[in-house]
Formats: C-alpha cells, structure tokens, sequence
C-alpha cells in the first residue's frame, strides 16, 4: 500500500515524528504512513473543549442576541477623560482604570453609524464562518471615541455610507458574530437566516 498524497506522512528520526501534510483526519483509526509507505500509526482523534470565559463583557455578548449593542463609559468625576464611550466594549477606562457604566447604543447605531474605513479579504483564518470575501468595516459611531471593527455582509462598502447593525436573534451563538452590518435601509426580508434588525 502507498501513502495517498492528500495525507500526511511522518518521517521518524531518533524515535520522534516529524510530520508533514495533511493531519487533520475526522475519523477514528486512519493509518499514518512513514515516508517509505510503511505503516507507522493511527489517528485518535481527541476533542477538547476550552472555557472561554466572558467576565465583565459577558452583558455584551448576551444583549446581542436581544438585538441590544453595548458600550462602555466612563463615569470617574476624576478621570480626564470622564464621559468618554467606548466600542469595542471595555470593562475598565483606560486612562483611570475605573469600572465603566454599561450604556446602550443600539439607537445611535442603527441611526449614526457610518463606515470609517474597510478592507476586503479572500483569505481568512481557521474557523472561518463568514462567507468570503469578507467585507470588514471599521464603524464610526457619533459620540464614541473609539472604532468598530465588524463584518458588512450585504451590499458593497464605500468610506462615509451610513450602515447599520443587524442581530441573530433567534438561536445567538454569543459570540461577535451574532452582530453584523447592512447598508442602511436594506430590505429586512433580505438579512442572512436568523438575523433581525
Ligand atoms: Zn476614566
């Protein structure tokens, strides 16, 4: 039997494997060949599961799958920059390190969120989920201080066009895709399965 080329194989020196290819196999009990075709192991897969967790940010994580977007502010009377808004959600004021207040921004999104800057890519990394090419835009959002980063996934992007959010409100997956962006005033019966505005 020869090693098929779409696979791996493992050269061993020493005792030790020095894999090349392919080794990512689904199934349970597929041969490893060495670099002779001659039979050199198995696979056995393993899964694992890594707790990820959300802390502080978990309120924004959930409140997107409620169709809610969540900033942070900070509200130190002693902090310099007392007042200012924060996208992407932070837990803590970068300037004071004091706990930011929880604000909703779910209106000014969807009513002044315009698209700062973008860029489209091909490539992605592993676990990719969103359909390429992937048009990310940078959202400015009026009155916030900082930029977010997001996934324009109808339409085409243009610097200045005024976007806003959409929520997988039904089955959220409590990740940062469960918020994406459309062109404003995108047709509602045209959003990607599970998404409302
Ligand atoms: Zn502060």
């Amino acid at each position: 039997m020869s090693c098929k080329e779409d696979r791996g194989t493992v050269k061993i020196v020493d005792g030790r494997y020095k894999p090349s290819g392919k080794f990512h196999y689904p199934a349970p009990n597929t041969p490893i060949w060495n670099d002779k075709g001659e039979l050199a192991g198995v696979t056995n897969p393993r899964d694992i599961v890594h707790i990820h967790s959300y802390g502080g940010e978990a309120i924004f994580f959930e409140s997107l799958g409620k169709g809610k977007l969540m900033a942070s502010r900070c509200d130190n009377p002693d902090c310099e920059t007392k007042g200012s808004i924060y996208m992407p959600f932070r837990i803590h004021c970068p300037d004071c390190l004091f706990k930011n207040t929880v604000l909703d921004i779910t209106d000014r999104a969807k009513n002044n969120a315009i698209v700062h800057s973008f860029m489209i890519t091909e490539r992605t990394g592993a676990f990719n989920t969103l359909p390429t090419p992937i048009k990310f835009v940078n959202v400015e959002f009026d009155g916030v201080c900082t930029i977010l980063m997001g996934a324009l996934i109808r339409g085409e992007p243009k610097m200045g066009m005024r976007v806003v959010p959409i929520f997988k409100t039904k089955n959220p997956d409590y990740i940062i895709t469960d918020m994406c962006w459309v062109p404003a005033d995108w047709p509602a019966d045209d959003l990607p399965e599970g998404y409302t505005y």
